[in-house]
């Protein structure tokens, strides 16, 4: 079979996945795929992402957590991470360095397939978002996750995400999940603990949070970096008003159509908003109407 035949044959396969994920899925335009699919080559184009060589201490001490490298597990986690900085989704050597340090099997509910490029259900009408997904926010965040810095996860679920905030802001920053399903920030919590950012929720620089997150967290505000995790009508004020001048707010808008829009506040605190692709998110929405949503 030729090469060209091959790539549209696996094209074909992941098409049919993608829509038979359907209910509680979280899709983007880019197809899901295999960590082990070597043929399959549709581009992402985020194109946001600086190049950091070199971990932070913390960043090692928190590779060598609960040792991630021996397992199994571990490897097969390191392989998705390769996999997509060879489609060109991670550039960046310090988000590719955090999402190898964050084990997402550990954050996957057992009987999933945790490094297969997919979203996948997590009970309550909600998903885990797919690694392409996940890959592409941090991409687009990484500038405002420095150490030392702020960062808001709206909708944090599963907490992976939250948990790879808070590797890249540090101990000396603060990551902040927010979630609505008590039974997810619970089960998010442990998840944590698993992982590499445990030491982070033990000293308090990671915390996750019950709470409508269209408020967002206005203890902790400013942040200077917010992502949300589900698509929201509009823009929320509240979330704006949270971001630092200088922040970024990386948020899907949109009910069947769906954009990933980022929000750069300036310096001079004026708001400028973008497009950076088409996405399906499940909606944030008030806790009865994502529970009764069947
Ligand atoms: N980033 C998470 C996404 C989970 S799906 C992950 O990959 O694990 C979106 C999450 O948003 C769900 O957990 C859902 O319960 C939550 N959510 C929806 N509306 C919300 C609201 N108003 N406040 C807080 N969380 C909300």
């Amino acid at each position: 079979m030729s090469k060209r035949r091959a790539v549209l044959l696996l094209r074909e396969r992941f098409r049919s996945s993608f829509f038979a994920h359907h209910r509680d899925r979280r899709t983007s335009i880019h197809r899901p795929r295999a960590v082990d699919s070597p043929h399959c080559s549709s581009a992402a184009t985020y194109s946001s992402s600086r190049s950091r060589a070199s971990p932070r201490p913390a960043m090692e001490a928190a590779l060598a957590h609960n040792g991630l490298w021996s397992s199994g597990a571990s490897e097969k986690n390191k392989a998705m991470v390769e996999q997509l900085q060879r489609y060109g989704v991670i550039k960046s050597a310090k988000v590719a360095e955090v999402m190898e340090a964050i084990d997402r099997g550990l954050f996957v509910p057992p009987g999933a397939s945790p490094y297969f490029d997919s979203p996948m259900a997590i009970g309550y009408n909600a998903t885990i978002s797919a690694p392409h997904m996940h890959a592409a926010c941090l991409e687009l965040l990484e500038d405002h996750l420095q150490p030392g810095m702020r960062a808001l996860d709206v909708g944090s679920g599963t907490g992976y995400l939250t948990a790879c905030f808070a590797l890249m802001v540090g101990p000396e920053g603060r990551a902040v999940g927010v979630e609505h399903i008590p039974e997810l920030v619970a089960s998010s919590t442990e998840n944590i603990k698993k992982s590499a950012a445990d030491p982070q929720l033990k000293d308090g620089s990671l915390s996750i949070h019950i709470a409508d997150g269209r408020e967002g967290w206005p203890e902790l505000a400013p942040y200077d970096c917010i992502h949300v995790g589900a698509a929201a009508p509009q823009i929320p004020e509240a979330l704006i008003e949270q971001l630092k001048p200088g922040g970024r707010m990386v948020i899907p808008v949109g009910t069947v159509f769906q954009e990933l829009k980022v929000v750069d506040k300036k310096l001079d605190g004026t708001v400028s908003v973008r497009d950076e692709t088409s996405v399906r998110y499940v909606p944030l929405t008030s806790k009865d109407a994502q529970l009764h949503s069947n």
